[in-house]
């Protein structure tokens, strides 16, 4: 028996820390393709040396100050929704679950916050809160298989973001336990000016600078109307502008989704006419407000050329979005397909789309190359790609994978784009990141995590390239 696991299991108690290998095999990594192709061609094995499931922030203190004496690696978990490779096992880390700490702390309805353990369920987070007539906001396609502190952890997006925001415009307060096992507390009122935001250094941190332990969420009241609207459009640079023209006019519409022509066909068969895309949205918020916004974007589309859609497409949206297919059906048919997700200013958008979709189609085995948007801001918008690649040798689908992902990112880098718009880093983009921070950004973000992580024990290899 390793001397770190009797030492965990003397400082939190035996049940908290499992050396089962059935257990530990289930966990040994996220919702990244490779890792699922990886296992599918039986090429990896690996897991971590035992899991440890807190229970409460005194046990995450106690597992780091440990990990932290021992120079152990520390690999957080949440539930493993990731799609970035930021949980990947190895065999000398303690991989540390938090889905044990999952219990509503707080919901104060006066003042709209509500505080979770970091583990809690994000559907079951989001129901505690809808039973009182309030929402989080918060709507990623992943809701029911990932955590509040995964959300934050890897600075997600739900799918109403355009009004409610992203999650860093939701996040409140939040407790975090740093790798020397302190805890701090960030976050007292609904702003302050008291120097940096420290919140940002663990929002988007990926594991890489401690344990987020527990957060609070700034609610909303669940809003007294909602409306559809849905239109067709002839091109993707059509409806790019009068999405644009919507967003600059000062109308939010918390959902304003556009798919390309191949996407409509994939996903709206029998709902819409099939030659066009489709740009879709839901309007929330009091009666009066729904209606005048529905009205002048019906205006704004009419003038933009676009026809109305039937309203369908809206519903059968909103009652398939929350679907998380299954890797290996599409290994099985010698299949890899991803969706990697960025964002750019709206003058260079539809460079980022003709660029990535002709770049991609280059790929020797492609059978789909295609996009949508789905989070709009005043000065630009996302794209979310998908691409699948078809290969008689199944040994070959992970290289297919890696030249799809690098013709994305750098096709979006050259046009002044993000390379990630909210899955985060991890494994994936991590060479990519000085695209969007610079060299001197990296050398920063390097900097910072020396400081708060000297032993660099927290999720080595994720986010933050090596010095
Ligand atoms: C089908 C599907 C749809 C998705 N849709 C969306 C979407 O709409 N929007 C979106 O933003 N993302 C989406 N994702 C990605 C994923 O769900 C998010 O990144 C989610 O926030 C991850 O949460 P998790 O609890 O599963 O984290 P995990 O996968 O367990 O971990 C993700 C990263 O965060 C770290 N981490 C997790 N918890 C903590 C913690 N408490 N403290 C410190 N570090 C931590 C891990 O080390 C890892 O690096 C989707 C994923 C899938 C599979």
């Amino acid at each position: 028996m390793s001397n770190i696991i009797t030492k965990l299991r003397e400082a939190i108690g035996p049940k908290k820390v499992i050396t089962d290998e059935t257990e530990l095999d289930k966990q040994r990594h996220d919702y990244w393709v490779v890792s699922h192709l990886r296992d599918y061609l039986a090429q990896q094995s690996e897991h971590a040396l035992c899991i440890v499931r807190p229970r409460e922030t005194a046990d995450v203190q106690a597992i780091l100050k440990l990990a932290n004496e021992t120079r152990t690696p520390v690999m957080p978990y949440g539930l493993g929704s990731g799609v970035c490779g930021g949980v990947l096992a190895n065999a000398k880390a303690i991989l540390l679950d938090m889905s044990a700490m999952n219990r509503i702390v707080d919901i104060d309805e006066t003042n709209l916050l509500a505080t979770f353990e970091a583990g809690k369920n994000g559907l079951e987070a989001e129901e505690a809160v809808a039973a009182k007539g309030l929402t989080i906001g918060h709507w990623p396609q992943s809701i029911g298989v990932s955590s509040v502190g995964g959300w934050v952890a890897t600075r997600a997006s739900g799918q109403f973001s355009t009004a409610y925001g992203n999650i860093e415009n939701i996040i409140y307060a939040i407790e975090a336990v740093l790798p020397n096992g302190e805890v701090v507390n960030i976050g007292i009122s609904p702003r302050a000016a008291s120097g940096p935001d420290l919140r940002h250094i663990f929002l988007g941190s990926e594991g890489t600078m401690g344990v987020i332990t527990k957060v609070t969420f700034s609610l909303r009241r669940q809003a007294q109307e909602r409306a559809y609207s849905a239109f067709y459009t002839s091109t993707m640079a059509e409806g790019i502008e009068a999405q644009r023209q919507i967003i600059q006019l000062g109308y939010t519409p918390p959902v304003m989704r556009q798919y390309d022509n191949s996407e409509v066909r994939r996903n709206f068969a029998e709902t819409v006419r099939d030659e066009d895309g489709l740009l879709i949205m839901v309007h929330e918020g009091p009666t009066a407000m729904v209606a005048a916004e529905k009205a002048a974007i019906a205006e704004i589309a009419k003038k933009s050329g676009l026809d109305e859609a039937p309203e369908a497409a809206v519903t059968k949206w909103l009652s398939s979005r929350n679907h998380v297919p299954s890797w290996t059906s599409l290994f099985e048919q010698n299949v890899v397909a991803e969706t990697i997700e960025v964002a750019a200013p709206w003058t260079k958008i539809m460079d980022v789309y003709d660029q990535v979709v002709a770049s991609l189609n280059e790929v020797p085995g492609i059978v789909n190359a295609s996009g949508h948007s789905s989070h709009v801001y005043r000065s630009g918008i996302n794209l979310y790609f998908t691409f699948a690649a078809y290969l008689e040798d199944k040994e070959a689908l992970e290289a297919a994978y890696f030249d799809c992902a690098d013709r994305v990112l750098k096709a979006t880098a050259a046009n002044a784009g993000t390379i990630s718009h909210h899955h985060g880093i991890g494994r994936a983009r991590r060479d990519y990141l000085v695209n969007d921070l610079g060299k001197g950004g990296v050398a920063l973000l390097q900097t910072i995590k020396r400081a708060i992580d000297p032993n660099h024990i927290m999720n080595a290899g994720v986010l933050i390239p090596d010095d």
